[in-house]
């Protein structure tokens, strides 16, 4: 039968159906992992636009990632509701800088920097300053934390001073202001714009242009926000201009789950939400949906830990699933046999019926995940690396879609999806079987295998359909950055975990050094790690499984203890033979200021390994993160801006 709005409220608790049928002012759902969050935003929409109260075109869904904003368009359409937008910051903006730039700055949108590292090395120069790749990726992070925390070029020194952001790149405050001020010159003079200016030129724009603000308002008038304890001062500059004092909002967060201070996130704005909109209906859900009492119980110890400003807003969760296995925690001698041993299980499971993609195996940086892949490869499990972000951007992606098109035009109408995209695919280099090699090759085989599956999907889904559905259908998940997955284990940092969930899941790596990572030396970076933890651990649905190794290669001396977040779960966990806490690693205590940025991608902040992730200053599971528009480069067009040009209607 067809959705209807009753049906669609049938599937909700008491609480969520406030969140979902208080369609008038803004609501603010305060929550923990797995109590339905996300589900209860969804079926707002989908209540909303079965109700009446919303045409699904009018709506701005706002989620963290991609494959988040994926998941919500698929789950919406299960739900029979077509048409919202589902996005990230990043793309809502890129789609109305995009729209609009003609009219309001003239010519076309400059290209966006995949990476600051050139235009910084380029910046000090110019400055004649020495550029080595330990100060370019300092100074790149910097450039990006004052663009998301909407600091000002000029403001800069004071605001840093105040901050503690200590000396990045080993300068002193009012040289790393110059270092930025040349950075924009240098942007400018190369044309392109990069990552953050994305977001602050489409608030820019939004700002100056009043035409353009009541166009975009015009479109959007219902909001919700996923994830919105990471929302950052740019994003949320954003949002406000995007809603432009109207109240239908709806906003959920989970302090306890907020991962990217490190990029300017703070859960003050989830907190103060209620605060800083009158009338605001608070919810707070307590129930969690997703996981078995034993999963939600180990994740409410590592949270009764936790000290600090997100822990005064902790709610206990209670446990709605029936009791599952117990989790297990595993010391193991180093990285190889803590990667074989858990792919070894992972086999098993897989051979007694577990489907691959219920599994996941989660880790801290993204450096140890090749033994990861070497072991699930050499125990023939299929995996899956990459998030899928910017999947529409490979270069493989994009050869195979154009052969696809090509072959949809010669195709007899009336024939049917089958063996012919195979055929049209390994023109493209696919293979039946995965490669044997990881790495690019892998990558490659990965992306076009997700076609395969793709249109597998669609052949069952529906039947009868062409080549050119298929075509039709990959544009459409272009435009919405929606990209197909591969049937696999998935392999993911922890950062990139966020909001996911599997019936089983591995965390690899729970040892000092690793989590807490060595270099979070305050007090609040290593609150950040438990948080990531526990984020970890509720992803699991039914069996988590927590391990670490003492040493990072075979026969090297065993340095790493299990982490101290387990100290409470683990009677006893410090007598790993050989194990210990080694020096230099991270200490409890003290705040002190930070004085060198490590090297975290940019974009999701698990610790670069390789030295190409290093000088990309982001890993390769990320889409690059864009340093924001400088305000120098946004006072420059403001004074451009053609004001009498006439701004169309912005449709979606
Ligand atoms: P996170 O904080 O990790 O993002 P969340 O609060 O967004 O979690 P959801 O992902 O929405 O939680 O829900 C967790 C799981 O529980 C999902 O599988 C969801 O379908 C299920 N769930 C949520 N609410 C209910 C409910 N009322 N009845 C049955 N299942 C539910
Ligand atoms: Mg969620």
């Amino acid at each position: 039968p067809a959705p209807t709005a009753d049906s669609v409220l049938a599937g909700l608790d008491p609480e969520q159906r406030q969140v979902a049928t208080t369609l008038q002012g803004p609501v603010c759902v305060l929550a923990g992992a797995g109590t339905g969050k996300t589900r209860a935003l969804t079926h707002r929409i989908a209540y909303a636009a079965h109700s009446g109260a919303y045409v699904p075109q009018r709506v701005l869904a706002v989620t963290f990632t991609a494959r988040a904003a994926g998941e919500m368009r698929t789950r919406l359409r299960d739900l029979g509701v077509a048409g919202v937008q589902a996005r990230t910051f990043h793309a809502a903006a890129l789609r109305q800088l995009q729209f609009f730039w003609p009219q309001a700055i003239g010519g076309t949108l400059p290209s966006i920097v995949e990476h600051k590292a050139t235009l910084v090395a380029d910046a000090c120069a110019r400055l004649r300053l020495q550029a080595d790749r330990a100060r370019v990726r300092d100074l790149s992070a910097e450039v990006e934390w004052a663009k998301v925390m909407l600091v000002d070029v000029d403001d800069y020194v004071r605001e840093a001073a105040k901050t503690g952001r200590g000396e990045p790149g080993g300068l002193d405050l009012a040289t790393v202001a110059r270092v930025m001020r040349t950075y924009e010159d240098v942007k400018a003079d190369r044309g392109v714009i990069d990552f953050e200016d994305v977001l602050l030129l489409t608030v820019g724009i939004l700002d100056e242009r009043p035409d353009v603000a009541a166009a975009v308002r015009q479109q959007y008038r219902h909001f919700v926000v996923d994830e919105y304890q990471d929302v950052s001062p740019l994003q949320q500059r954003l949002l406000d201009l995007w809603v432009g004092g109207r109240d239908d909002l709806c906003v959920v967060g989970d302090a306890s789950q907020t991962i990217y201070s490190f990029a300017g996130a703070t859960p003050e704005h989830l907190l103060e939400f209620p605060r800083r909109h009158p009338g605001t209906t608070v919810v707070k859900l307590v129930r969690d949906y997703r996981s078995t009492p034993q999963v939600v119980g180990l994740a409410n110890t590592v949270l009764s830990q936790a000290t600090g400003a997100h822990a005064r807003a902790r709610l206990e969760l209670i446990a709605q699933r029936p009791p599952g296995p117990a989790p297990t925690f595993t010391a193991y001698d180093d990285d190889v046999a803590e990667a074989t041993g858990v792919a070894a299980r992972i086999a098993k499971a897989v051979r007694a019926g577990r489907p691959a993609r219920e599994v996941a195996v989660l880790f801290r940086t993204n450096g140890q995940s090749q033994a990861l892949e070497q072991a699930l490869a050499d125990a023939g499990v299929p995996y899956v690396l990459r998030g899928g972000e910017r999947f529409f951007s490979r270069r493989e992606v994009r050869d195979a879609v154009v052969l696809l098109r090509g072959a949809a035009r010669a195709q007899a109408p009336g024939s049917e999806l089958g063996g012919e995209v195979r055929d049209v695919l390994s023109s493209a280099g696919w293979t039946e079987r995965a490669p044997g090699a990881t790495g690019a090759v892998r990558d490659r085989w990965e992306s076009l295998q997700a076609l395969v599956m793709l249109a597998d999907e669609l052949a069952v889904k529906r039947p009868g359909s062409t080549l050119s559905d298929l075509v039709t259908e990959l544009d459409e998940r272009a435009s919405a950055q929606h990209a197909p997955t591969v049937d696999g284990v998935t392999l993911a940092s922890l950062h990139a975990a966020k909001g996911l969930e599997w019936d089983v899941v591995h965390l690899v790596g729970v040892s000092e050094g690793l989590l807490p990572i060595s270099f979070a030396d305050s007090a609040e970076d290593v609150e950040e790690e438990r948080r990531l933890l526990y984020v970890g651990v509720t992803r699991a649905r039914e069996e988590i499984h927590l391990s670490w190794a003492g040493a990072r290669t075979p026969g090297a001396r065993a340095t790493r203890s299990p982490s101290r977040f387990l100290d409470a779960v683990l009677p006893g966990a410090g007598s790993v033979p050989g194990a210990r806490r080694g020096p230099g690693q991270a200490g409890q205590g003290g705040s002190r200021a930070k004085t060198k940025t490590p090297a975290k991608c940019r974009s999701c902040g698990t610790l670069l390994s390789s030295g190409a992730e290093r000088k990309l200053g982001r890993c390769d599971a990320c889409p690059p993160t864009y340093d924001e528009a400088v305000f120098e480069r946004l006072r420059t067009w403001r004074s451009a801006v053609a004001k009498e040009a006439s701004v169309p209607a912005y449709v979606v």
